[in-house]
C-alpha cells in the first residue's frame, strides 16, 4: 500500500492496493497465515498482548494478518470517495456475519423491521432462530415509503432497519436514501446487504447507514472458490468492542486460505463488474423481446418497477436478473435441461452464467401459492450473467428456448 504522502484516486487503485502491508519478509502478496496461535518473545510481552497495551496477533480465532488485510481491503473499498473511516471483519460465511450484526447489536424485546423480499437463509434466521432468543421480525413493503414512518411510531420496538437491495430473485430494489432517513429520525440502527451490488455498484455508508454485511462468496471473490462473509461498521469504538466481541465468541472466523483467495478476486473487482453489469444489460434487451418469455426482472429494463430506485443509488443495475418461460413447470425444467455452456446452479457472483429453477430447486417445497407471493412462478429462473462473451450467453438461452 503506497504511504499516506500518495492519495490513490481511482477505485481499481484501492481494490488492488488497498489494505496491503509490507510483509515482514518482502513477498509480493500476503501470505496465507496458517498458524492457529502467536507467540511472544517474553511473558511480560503476552501479558501487554492480552492487556491490549500492545498490538498484535495472539489467536487466530481473534484476528489473522491474511484476514486483517481482506478486512481492511472490504473496508476500503466501501468506503471509497467517502471520506469515511470504516472496519471490516471478516466471517466465515454471509450468514456469520449477519448473525453478528443481529446479536450483537439487538437485546431481546428488539425488533428488525425489513422488506419482505430478502435473502432466504437471512429471512430464516429472523423467523426461526431469532424469536428464540426474543428478537423478532416486521416484514412490510419498504418500497411503501409513505407507510413506512406510521409502522415506526406505532411500533417503539423497532430498534433495526434492515435492508437488502437489489433483492431476490425479483430484484427489487428499495430506496437506500430515504429509509435511512426516516430510520435514524427514529434511531433506529440501519444496516444494508449489499451483496448485489458490490461497493463498486452502490455504498450504502454514502446514506448514513450504520453497517454493511457482505456474502464475499459472491462477487467480492469473483470466482466461486470459498464461503466468506465481512461486517463493516462505521462505529469503530462499537466495531471495536461488542462487535469484535459477538463476533470471537460466535466463533464465525474467516479461514486464512479463503481470504487469501477473496484479497484476489477483489483485486479485479472493478472489471469484472463492468462486464457482468454490461453483458446484463444486452442480455436482458435480448429476453424481453423474446416470444417465449413472459417477463424479465431487471433493473436495468425501464419496465421494471424500481427501475428509478436502482438508477439513483447504484452505478448500473448489476448483474442479476430473473425471467419467467412461458408454458410453466415443465417448460421451466426443459429450458434448464437443455442449457450448454451457462451453469444450471444456484450461487452468484462468479465468472460464468449461472441459472437457477427456483420453483425445482431453492423453492422445491414451497407451497405454490406462497412462492407465487413473491413473485418465485413455475416458469421463473434466476441467472446471474457471467463475463463470458454476450453472444455466447445470448445463442446458448435461445437455443434452450427453442
Ligand atoms: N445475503 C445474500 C444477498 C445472499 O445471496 C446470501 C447467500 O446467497 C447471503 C447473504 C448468505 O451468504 P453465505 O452463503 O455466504 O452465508
Amino acid at each position: 500500500m503506497p504511504d499516506k504522502k500518495f492519495s490513490m484516486n481511482g477505485f481499481s487503485s484501492v481494490a488492488v492496493h488497498g489494505g496491503h502491508k509490507k510483509d515482514p519478509n518482502y513477498a509480493h502478496l500476503v501470505p496465507v497465515y496458517a498458524s492457529s496461535t502467536y507467540v511472544y518473545d517474553t511473558a511480560e510481552q503476552g501479558m501487554r498482548r492480552f492487556s491490549g497495551e500492545e498490538e498484535g496477533y495472539i489467536y487466530a480465532r481473534w484476528g489473522n494478518p491474511t484476514v486483517s488485510e481482506a478486512e481492511e481491503k472490504i473496508a476500503a473499498l466501501e468506503a471509497f470517495d467517502l471520506n469515511l473511516d470504516l472496519k471490516g471483519i471478516l466471517h466465515s460465511s454471509g450468514m456469520a456475519a449477519i448473525a453478528t450484526l443481529m446479536l450483537g447489536t439487538l437485546k431481546t424485546g428488539g425488533k428488525i423491521l425489513t422488506h419482505y423480499s430478502l435473502y432466504g437463509g437471512t429471512e430464516e434466521l429472523l423467523q426461526k432462530v431469532l424469536p428464540g432468543l426474543g428478537i423478532t421480525a416486521v416484514i412490510a413493503d419498504l418500497r411503501q415509503i409513505d407507510k413506512v414512518e406510521d409502522l415506526i411510531k406505532g411500533d417503539k420496538g423497532i430498534k433495526m432497519m434492515y435492508l437488502e437491495t437489489p433483492a431476490n430473485p425479483t430484484i427489487q430494489c428499495i430506496d437506500l436514501q430515504d429509509l435511512s432517513a426516516i430510520a435514524k429520525r427514529h434511531n433506529l440502527i440501519v444496516a444494508c446487504d449489499n451483496t448485489f451490488a458490490t461497493p463498486y455498484l452502490q455504498q450504502p455508508f454514502k446514506y448514513d447507514v450504520d453497517f454493511v454485511v457482505h456474502s464475499t462468496t459472491k462477487f467480492l471473490n469473483g470466482h466461486g472458490t470459498a464461503i466468506g462473509g465481512c461486517l463493516i461498521g462505521r462505529d469503530i469504538e462499537k466495531m471495536n468492542t461488542i462487535i469484535t466481541k459477538t463476533h470471537r465468541l460466535l466463533g464465525g472466523s474467516a479461514s486464512p486460505f479463503d481470504a487469501f483467495l477473496l484479497i484476489n478476486g477483489m483485486k479485479t473487482l472493478e472489471l469484472r463488474m463492468e462486464r457482468h453489469c454490461s453483458n446484463a444489460a444486452a442480455v436482458a434487451g435480448h429476453l424481453e423481446k423474446h416470444t417465449f418469455i413472459e417477463k424479465v426482472n431487471y433493473a436495468g429494463l425501464l419496465s421494471h418497477a424500481d427501475h428509478a430506485t436502482a438508477m439513483k443509488q447504484m452505478k448500473h443495475p448489476g448483474a442479476m436478473m430473473s425471467f419467467e418461460v412461458k408454458g410453466g413447470l415443465q417448460s421451466g425444467i426443459d429450458f434448464m435441461n437443455k442449457l450448454q455452456m451457462c451453469v444450471r446452479t444456484v450461487s452468484l457472483g462468479t465468472c460464468d452464467t449461472l441459472l437457477s429453477h427456483p420453483a425445482s430447486m431453492t423453492h422445491y417445497g414451497v407451497p405454490k401459492e406462497q412462492r407465487e407471493q413473491y413473485g418465485i412462478t413455475d416458469g421463473l429462473i434466476r441467472m446471474n450473467v457471467g463475463i463470458e462473451d454476450v453472444n455466447d450467453i445470448i445463442n446458448d438461452l435461445e437455443q434452450a428456448l427453442s
